[in-house]
């Protein structure tokens, strides 16, 4: 059995803690490899070694931390096919879309080699008499990302990019289900010139993170996962004197308006509810379309489409969507597809009987369809994360734009519609954190920044883009003088710029 080992100091590090998680392959439910999980000692050892090699790093001026993130981007582009491989073999994601997977990765990469531009700080000449005053932005030292199963190389990339590209060091702690390419990444640095202990990976569960969150040398710690964990740690890590930011869960509307393009919406819909077999925080799980006719003649089409749907293994070019990631979370889903039938929504399309010739034990399941779901459902208000599409219908624009505002999470959201107007003002008004509009999937680019509100964030800053930077620094400001002649006074009020 392959052992998966953490990666500290340049090097792969074999802990002895004797604890291990199980890395299944989800095409055949078998277990293909181990991980190790860390001891509280282990993790106090790679943050040290972090420590000490952020000092130097940090004094490394940011052109040349910059050449290293060009560097990291050249070889990961040279290793994507063998990492989407791994990716896909323990995620159970299809090639094309762990490719994706690596790819919004790298831009955040991209967006890191701009960052002695981005660093640039503010400067006041004469801001008083020969005085002059400037501010700039300084790394806060070790910083940490635990990070979730549904995107195994996006997201650390997102944390440690920026954390790195402004100077600090970094432990990240991937998660267990799928951590073989968050170690490639971090050899990958290192081979792009990054010095040893400025990235290591970490393995483990909770205990691995109660470590991180309450470690004294840790400054900052970005999260990204379930919103009950989310916002345990968010309240764990502020107490421990951190910064925090904590993305949660999700559950995202599709808004319907009579007049939009239906054949572009069915695929639009089918695409992200049911692409990567519905693990994705920005998948569209819920659509809502306005008025009958709209709901009527869009689950017939959906219908239509389902049907043309390939479920396969994640290698199959042809197929759609591949595996979930574990067995008990295809049974979760499957609970929840009950559940919603015993609270009296109609199931239309059932995926659950779903069997993939010659991998029986894989963790298919095949697409769902709900129609008639109500607001006060268990089904609704909670995340699925499988290929479940619930079909919640409203009777005008007022009651479309209340349901993902008035929902508990507020991560995405989108709306397909010909007419700006109302797109303009569903956009000003919703209460969900990123906006599409006739775009299902509204992943913000690598120079903006991505984050929801409600229960699908914790804190106040997004992750990359400008806001990824100023979590992951501090502004120091001067205030500078340089007298000449005679002894000054002593002043013993504040001085003021009269
Ligand atoms: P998860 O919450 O189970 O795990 C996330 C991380 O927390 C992992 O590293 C895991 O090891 C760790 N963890 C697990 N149990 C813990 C505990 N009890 N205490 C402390 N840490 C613990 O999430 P997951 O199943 O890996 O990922 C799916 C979830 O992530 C979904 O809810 C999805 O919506 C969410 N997600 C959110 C975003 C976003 O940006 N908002 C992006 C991707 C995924």
């Amino acid at each position: 059995m392959r052992d998966i080992a953490h990666f500290v100091n340049g090097q792969a590090f074999n802990g002895a803690s004797g604890r291990f998680g199980d890395v299944f392959n989800p095409n055949t439910g078998e277990v293909q490899a181990r991980v190790q999980f860390a001891t509280d000692g282990e993790i106090d050892a790679a943050v040290q070694a972090a420590a000490k090699a952020q000092i130097g790093w940090a004094a490394t001026n940011p052109q040349r931390r910059a050449r290293v993130m060009f560097e990291f981007k050249r070889l990961i582009e040279r290793d994507m096919n063998g990492l989407a491989e791994i990716l896909s073999s323990e995620h159970g994601k299809v090639i094309a879309d762990s490719k994706g997977d690596i790819q919004r990765g790298l831009e955040v990469i991209e967006f890191a080699c701009g960052i002695p531009h981005i660093l640039k700080g503010e400067y006041t000449e004469g801001a008083g008499p020969g005085i002059d005053v400037y501010s700039m932005r300084q790394p806060l030292g070790v910083c940490a990302g635990i990070t979730p199963f549904n995107f195994p190389a996006m997201i650390p990339m997102w944390m440690f990019g920026i954390a790195i590209a402004v100077g600090n060091s970094f432990i990240l702690k991937p998660s267990e289900k799928d951590p073989t390419v968050p170690v490639k990444l971090a050899e990958l640095m290192m081979e792009a010139g990054a010095p040893e202990g400025v990235l290591n990976v970490i393995h483990g569960d909770k205990g691995a993170v109660d470590a991180i969150l309450t470690h004294p040398l840790i400054r900052a710690v970005s999260f990204v996962g379930s919103s009950d964990i989310a916002h345990y740690v968010y309240q764990t890590g502020t107490a421990h004197g951190k910064r925090v930011q904590a993305m949660g869960g999700a559950k995202n509307h599709g808004i319907v308006l009579p007049d939009a393009d239906l054949d572009q919406v069915v695929k639009d819909l089918s695409g992200a509810a049911f692409g990567s077999a519905g693990e994705r925080c920005m998948a569209l799980p819920v659509v809502v379309p306005v008025g009958r006719k709209t709901g009527d003649e869009l689950r017939e089409r959906l219908v239509a489409e389902i049907d043309t749907l390939k479920v396969g293994i994640s290698t199959d070019a042809a197929a759609h969507y591949g595996p979930v990631v574990s067995a008990q979370h295809r049974a979760k889903i499957a609970d929840y597809i009950q559940i919603g039938v015993d609270e009296g929504a109609e199931l239309v399309v059932d995926g659950r009987d779903f069997h993939l010739q010659g991998f029986e034990k894989g963790f298919f399941i095949g697409p769902s369809l709900f129609d008639g779901v109500e607001k006060g459902m268990k089904t609704y208000q909670e995340e699925i994360f499988g290929p479940v599409l619930q079909m919640v219908r409203a009777e005008s624009f007022e009651e479309a734009i209340s349901l993902p505002s008035e929902h508990q999470y507020g991560n995405g959201v989108a709306i397909f519609t010909r007419n700006g107007r109302a797109a303009r003002e569903f956009a000003a008004r919703v209460n969900v954190g990123m906006v599409g509009i006739n775009v299902p999937i509204p992943v913000p680019v690598a120079y903006h920044t991505f984050g929801g509100w409600k229960r699908s964030a914790f804190g106040d800053t997004n992750q990359h883009g400008v806001e990824g930077v100023k979590f992951y620094t501090k502004v120091k400001t001067v205030t500078a003088r340089w007298p000449e002649g005679d002894v000054e006074d002593s002043a013993f009020v504040i001085p003021t710029m009269k």
